[in-house]
């Protein structure tokens, strides 16, 4: 029976002491149910009684829950919430547990990114000429505390409602030039197959729209959703690519593992874009941990998000010099597609932060420092004299 099978791949890990549904099962809950992404949602922890269900609080974190609600909504799958407790250190409590650090943030904004005034129609967001990113989801598995899309927790009703997939699908056909459509929200995979695959189809149907890719932190904080059925599904509607966001290596337990090899499995190409984040990823060896577990997961480091100035993160906010310290080390010591590219993001685009190599031009050579900080005299091709 198809309903036995979904949770099955999942189910077969509680027999391996490095899963997370093995813990769940020594914590005495019922491994079936923890493998259904549905119960996982119905499960979403949001309070201290919940939370202390999975795992042991401390009294900041108690003081946290207790506080926290009106600054930034909660919401913890068990899934996460079991993780947070058996790994090593803090990196998945800090992005998942509330904070009291978070309501002392002087400089944090509410839309850093001043979405809300790029966009055609409030869904779309059209920056570049042949992509857009179409927020079609306003729920997530687990409500990151440093979520730069905080303020769409005030659009509420904007998950997957009918008359603005309508509106935002209208836009899209209308405008030949966008190849590309990044479907993203909160949380895309948030929905039914039936529904996933109904949004899909619509947009299939518009010819001039080649590439559909989804932004989804699921195979992260909800492993689970990933089943046979849904990249079966996502298969038949090639060419589909995928980003994800993992930002420590803690985060590739057995059960996100699994979601990743059957999405790979299904002929999607998987990348990672990650925020860089102070206590998570914040080293130059943290973030080559991470990046190795990516692409022993056949994952592509793809981007590193320096964190914005979003209300209540200061605590969690690395600099942008630091970031690119970080960044120019790994460079020299891991595979070039094992290095992600380190990103502002602003109003206008995307951009690239990285140390710049070229010392300077000499007559028609070129400086440049390799990567042992000595200079590397290029000899430039030679330009045509202006006739
Ligand atoms: C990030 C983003 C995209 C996709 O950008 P890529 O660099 O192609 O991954 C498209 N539209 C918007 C508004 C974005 O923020
Ligand atoms: S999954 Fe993405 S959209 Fe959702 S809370 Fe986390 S960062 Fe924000």
């Amino acid at each position: 029976m198809a309903a036995s099978r979904i949770g099955h791949d999942y189910l077969a890990l509680a027999d391996c002491q490095e899963s997370v549904v093995w813990h769940a099962l020594q914590r005495g809950l019922d491994a079936s149910c923890f493998v259904s992404w549905q119960w996982q949602i119905n499960h979403q922890i949001r309070t201290v009684q919940q939370a202390q269900e999975y795992v042991d609080l401390r009294c900041d974190e108690v003081e946290g829950f207790e506080k926290n609600q009106d600054v930034f909504e909660v919401g913890i799958t068990p899934y996460y919430g079991l993780l947070a407790g058996i790994a090593n250190d803090d990196a998945i409590r800090v992005q998942a547990f509330p904070s009291s650090l978070e309501w002392s943030d002087p400089h944090g904004l509410d839309d850093p990114l001043v979405e809300k005034h790029q966009s055609p129609v409030p869904e779309v967001v059209h920056i570049y000429p042949d992509r857009v990113a179409f927020c079609v989801a306003q729920l997530c598995p687990v409500y990151c505390r440093y979520c730069f899309r905080k303020r769409r927790d005030n659009e509420v009703g904007l998950h997957f409602r009918k008359d603005i997939l309508d509106r935002g699908i209208a836009y899209i056909a209308s405008q030949k030039s966008i190849r590309d459509v990044l479907i993203t929200g909160g949380d895309p995979f948030l929905a039914s197959d039936t529904a996933l695959e109904g949004l899909l189809k619509r947009l299939r149907a518009i010819k001039h729209v080649e590439i559909i890719r989804f932004g989804t932190r699921t195979p992260v904080t909800l492993p689970y959703r990933i089943t046979p059925q849904l990249t079966g599904m996502l298969a038949s509607y090639h060419p589909i690519w995928l980003n994800t966001h993992f930002n420590c290596a803690a985060e590739l337990t057995v059960d996100a593992r699994q979601s990743l090899n059957l999405l790979t499995a299904a002929g999607i190409p998987v990348g990672n874009q990650s925020v860089l984040l102070r206590g998570v990823n914040d080293s130059t060896e943290k973030m080559k941990e991470l990046c190795l577990a990516l692409i022993r997961s056949r994952v592509r480091p793809y981007y590193v998000f320096h964190a914005h100035l979003v209300k209540g993160t200061q605590h969690l906010r690395v600099s942008v010099s630091e970031g690119i310290a970080i960044m120019k080390a790994l460079r020299s010591t891991i595979s070039g597609f094992a290095t992600p590219l380190y990103i502002l993001d602003t109003p206008s685009g995307k951009i690239p932060l990285m140390d710049n190599p070229i010392l300077g031009i000499d007559g028609n050579d070129v400086l440049v420092e390799d990567r042992h900080g000595e200079v590397w005299r290029e000899k430039d091709a030679w330009r045509p004299l202006p006739a």
